[in-house]
């Protein structure tokens, strides 16, 4: 783990100077011709602990992108964890495959068999791609993994904790945006009404916001666009133009870059999506250079965290679990007041956070 703030760029380096670049501890290729599932498990740190991620499945272009996508989101999953005040590390795994086509109760067993064999050191989850159902086959063949459903002791799924989470959060933007956090009457372009969108878009609505959704599903678009007042459909290149109030990235990594950010119209930017940022230093700082509030991705999107880590400690707690992802607003205001006290990328203000946590705990197990 490296104790000061890295920037990852997309690179055409070799797997290990990737890993030595990024700080990984350690890459584990999953592989099996018959269900065809090929897998990456990324563990990035186990200073706090155990590492905590999900499993995303996507139809990655190529291997490259499914190693790229794993090592930035096991990463991620650290800063993440550390900050949230999680006694647990940063991992994430990828299946690389389309979840509608390739996913078989072979393919997710084997998988949950090859989790198995890593004896604890990460524990799995639900991302892109996965449904509690999927969760469910994969604890068939081991036991570190989480997000059960409630009926079988676990704490289901996390997306409407991690829908939560955003929200408060969003709200927190806005207080320091307009002054007050209320959002009824703002206009917010959600990318993405996948499990965490939907829920978003739900609080949206009930507070009285005009939301606009995009989706390269139509079936989704169409059951969010039924199910709630006035929601908007817009095409998935045409959210970049919207004159909203706020950008909510809740699909995958990287849209906010070169090519969008002169497109973005809103003062805020808050959503559940991982890596939103394509350099977090680059990009954070013309946020702040245009006065965008950004509220840090892997800081406002820990609900689902929050919520799965009572699960791992074995005293599963709804109440508690709801309070305090309601506690990322708090969380979120400070690491901005900070941001624009100091004039520094609100990013890097919440991986410095992260990081000292880290390096705070790595010392005091070093002791006695
Ligand atoms: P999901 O698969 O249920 O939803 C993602 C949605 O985005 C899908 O409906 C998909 O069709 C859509 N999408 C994909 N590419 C798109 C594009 N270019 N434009 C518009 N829509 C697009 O996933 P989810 O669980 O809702 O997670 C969404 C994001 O939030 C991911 O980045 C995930 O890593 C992150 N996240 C999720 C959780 C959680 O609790 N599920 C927690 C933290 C972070």
């Amino acid at each position: 783990m490296t104790t000061t703030v890295e920037v990852f760029e997309t690179q055409t380096i070799s797997i290990f100077d990737q890993l030595d670049e990024l700080g990984h501890e350690q890459v584990v290729f999953c592989n099996d011709h018959e269900t065809g599932l090929r897998a990456i498990v990324g563990i990035h740190n186990t200073v706090l602990g155990p590492a905590l991620g999900g499993t995303r499945m996507w139809s990655y272009k190529s291997e490259s992108d499914a190693l790229n996508d794993v090592l930035r989101l096991s990463r991620g999953m650290t800063f993440k964890n550390s900050v949230a005040g999680l006694n647990l590390g940063g991992g994430k795994a990828v299946i690389i495959g389309d979840a509608r086509k390739h996913k078989t109760e072979a393919l997710l067993r084997l998988f949950g068999r090859f989790i198995n064999n890593l004896g604890g050191k990460y524990i799995t989850a639900e991302d892109v791609g996965m449904s509690t159902k999927d969760i469910e086959m994969i604890a068939y063949e081991t036991n570190h993994v989480c997000g059960l459903p409630e009926s079988k002791g676990g704490s289901g799924d996390p997306s409407p904790f991690t829908a939560l989470g955003v929200y408060v959060s969003m709200k927190a933007a806005a207080k320091k945006a307009y002054g007050n956090d209320s959002l009824a009457g703002k206009k917010v372009a959600v990318q993405g009404v996948g499990h965490v969108g939907e829920y978003l878009v739900a609080h949206l609505v009930k507070e009285g916001a005009k939301v606009y959704i995009s989706d390269i599903y139509e079936d989704r678009l169409k059951a969010v666009a039924q199910k709630y007042n006035g929601v908007e459909i817009v095409g998935t290149d045409a959210i970049y133009d919207l004159p909203v109030d706020i950008y909510s990235p809740c699909a995958l990594g990287a849209t906010v870059n070169d090519e969008t950010l002169p497109r973005l119209k809103a003062q805020i930017i808050a959503g559940c999506a991982n890596n939103q940022l394509k350099d977090e230093r680059k990009h954070g700082q013309i946020c702040l250079d245009k006065g965008i509030i950004y509220a840090p991705d892997f800081l406002i999107n820990a609900g689902g965290v929050i919520n799965i880590a009572t699960e791992v400690n074995g005293s599963y707690n709804r109440e508690w679990a709801t309070s305090q992802v309601e506690g990322l607003y708090d969380r979120t205001l400070q690491v901005l007041d900070i941001s624009l006290k100091d004039g520094k990328n609100a990013q890097i203000v919440a991986m410095e956070i992260a990081l000292k946590r880290i390096k705070d705990m790595a010392r005091i197990k070093s002791i006695g």
